[in-house]
């Protein structure tokens, strides 16, 4: 397959860099560089600031319905394209196929879900203590946004901002993942030849310090989206806080997954296979924290073995992989640090723990046993794909232990008790909780974490708020 070099996107024209510099891309199954991508400027990010500002006063003024068609029909180019986006999405970042299918698909679904509901940004009017007053609220869209986007889905997490950013009437420039920028650009295309007017949005890509520290306290910016990790957030929040700027700070997670004694097991370890090894951990829900009853604990494990080594590692352009690369090498020494000190510490590598192959970032699916809150793995996002499994006596015990850390994204647990959920459910600090299936991430549903995992949602009708102020207006008869 060809893999072509990636430019900046600004002002609706696609251009290089203004002092020609680029990133290198690598493949992460092979480790061979494939290509390269634009790094920004200073001077290129004004200019982007400069489109995102001219670029928001035409589209704040298109009406609804009309960004509701430009949105549409850039989810029909993008489903035509599904095949080719998913097939470089897999080249740059390493996902099986299958799943890159399923972002390209699902990136389509959002646009679509949030064009609509960009169609119902509806202001109210409130009662008035007066008969000749009348109250009303109306809804605008914020700004000029900026969202930061990381590797891992390199094309919904840009679309879980910009979606509902175009939707609420606002411009954005998106900071797309340097390592892997061939898929955003499908995307920025779609939505050029949709009709898109110039400046309305923007892809850049360059030291993601840099530009968040010039694009941030611009003075046109009024908005930013961060996905990323808690440090790096915390960071961004402060100097957004500096300067008064909106945020939705998307974080990293450590996911609890807690299964009772009365859980369906079979269900249970199929489910979790798939969501475990789903971008080889690489994913700020994945279940990570695997509680276990002791009473069906050896059931569990061994059921989830045999499943777990079952899985096809390779490179995710092959037919039948289920599972591919790390993206990184720095990630694959940061999972095998994790493991070091909880074998360590008295864990037991039960399946996996090793490096496969000599080419790529490639990691056995692992499961350790016999952990401890101790070890490092259960206290820092790991980020990888490593089930770390304890077992708990009480119901209570494992509700505290999935709610120990100042983590708070997704969580997962199984049971046949409706007491059970009941507890659970009142139970856990996380943004989302989902029992006996997997039901996070739908377009129409929030998508957010609590405490250090941050705030605001990326999904629902929510995400459309986050691109919105409230203005209030009352008005006497004269
Ligand atoms: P990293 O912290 O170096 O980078 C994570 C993301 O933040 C990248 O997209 C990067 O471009 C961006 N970033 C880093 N510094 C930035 C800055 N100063 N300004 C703007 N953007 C900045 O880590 P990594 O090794 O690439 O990824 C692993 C860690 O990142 C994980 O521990 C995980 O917490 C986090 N992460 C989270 C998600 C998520 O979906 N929440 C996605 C990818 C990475």
């Amino acid at each position: 397959m060809n893999y072509p070099d990636t430019r900046l996107f600004i002002n609706g024209e696609w251009c290089d860099s203004s002092d020609r510099r680029t990133i290198a891309v690598t493949n992460p199954a092979t480790g061979d560089v494939i290509g390269a991508v634009s790094h920004a400027s200073i001077g290129d990010l004004e200019r982007a600031v400069a489109a995102a500002a001219a670029g928001f006063i035409v589209w704040a003024k298109t009406s609804a319905f009309e960004r509701y068609k430009v949105l549409r029909k850039a989810a029909a180019l993008l489903r035509e394209r599904l095949e080719d986006a998913a097939r470089l999405l897999t080249t740059d970042e390493g996902k099986p196929l299958a799943e890159s299918r399923l972002e390209v698909g699902s990136s389509a679904d959002l646009i679509d879900w949030f064009a609509e509901e960009g169609r119902r940004t509806y202001g109210r009017t409130i009662p008035a203590r007066s008969c000749s007053v009348q109250q009303v609220t109306i809804k605008d869209p914020v700004g000029p946004s900026v969202g930061f986007t990381p590797w891992n889905f390199p094309m919904s997490q840009i679309v879980r901002k910009l979606g509902p950013a175009l939707a609420a009437g606002c411009s954005i420039i998106v900071k797309g993942p340097e390592e892997a920028p061939a898929a955003p650009a499908v995307l920025f295309r779609c939505l050029q030849e949709a009709g898109l007017p110039a400046g309305v949005a923007n892809l850049v890509f360059g030291t993601p310090a840099e530009i968040s520290q010039f694009l941030i306290p611009h003075p046109a910016v009024r908005k930013i989206s961060f996905t990323g990790s808690v440090p790096v957030g915390k960071q961004l929040a402060s100097l957004a806080g500096l300067h008064m700027k909106r945020v939705t700070m998307e974080l990293g997670g450590h996911a609890p997954v807690i299964i009772a004694d009365d859980a369906n097991i079979e269900a249970a370890t199929t489910a979790l296979v798939g969501a475990k090894f789903r971008n080889a951990g690489q994913v700020c829900i994945s279940p990570t924290r695997f509680l276990i009853q002791s009473r069906v604990h050896d059931q569990f494990v061994e059921t989830y073995l045999k499943k777990v080594e079952a899985l096809k590692v390779g490179d995710g352009l092959a037919e039948g992989t289920q599972m591919g690369p790390l993206i990184s090498e720095r990630r694959r020494a940061a999972v095998e640090a994790l493991i070091e000190d909880a074998t360590a510490k008295g864990a037991n590598v039960a399946t996996g723990g090793k490096r496969i192959g000599n080419t790529g970032y490639f990691f056995a699916p692992t499961v350790v046993t016999e952990v401890t809150s101790r070890m490092r793995a259960m206290n820092e996002e790991p980020f990888g794909p490593v089930a770390w499994i304890r077992s708990f006596v009480d119901l209570d015990e494992a509700i505290e232990e999935a709610s120990r850390l100042p983590f708070g994204l997704g969580s997962y647990a199984w049971t046949t008790s409706a007491a059970t959920v009941r507890r659970l459910a009142q139970g856990i600090q996380a943004g989302m909780l989902t029992i006996n299936h997997i039901g996070l991430g739908l377009p129409e549903t929030p998508y957010g974490g609590v405490k250090d995992s941050g705030h605001g949602y990326e999904g629902g009708s929510e995400a459309l708020e986050a691109y919105l102020t409230t203005r209030f207006i009352t008005m006497d008869a004269i």
